[in-house]
């Protein structure tokens, strides 16, 4: 399952992932994009493709859970 991430120190609320996005996985409030339905993402990376500032990270939580196992 997809893991979305808005860095929000870099968000300027632009609102292109929100247009990009596919599967409606963001909305923007008040200046910022939030990943409220992450569990939607196709992983078809275009809000990280089209977002000025690079804000937007896509992870597996899989990946992540072994991450934390193992350290890598
Ligand atoms: S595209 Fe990037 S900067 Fe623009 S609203 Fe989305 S996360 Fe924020
Ligand atoms: S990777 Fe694609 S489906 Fe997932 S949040 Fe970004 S634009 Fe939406």
């Amino acid at each position: 399952m997809p893991r979305v991430i808005v860095d929000q120190s870099r968000c300027i609320g632009c609102g292109t992932c929100y247009k990009v996005c596919p599967s409606g996985v963001f909305v923007i409030k008040r200046g910022k994009s939030y990943p409220v339905n992450e569990d939607k993402c196709v992983m078809c990376r275009a809000c990280i493709t089209h977002c000025p500032t690079g804000a937007i990270t896509i992870a597996h939580r899989e990946e992540e859970h072994l991450k934390r196992l193992y350290g890598g």
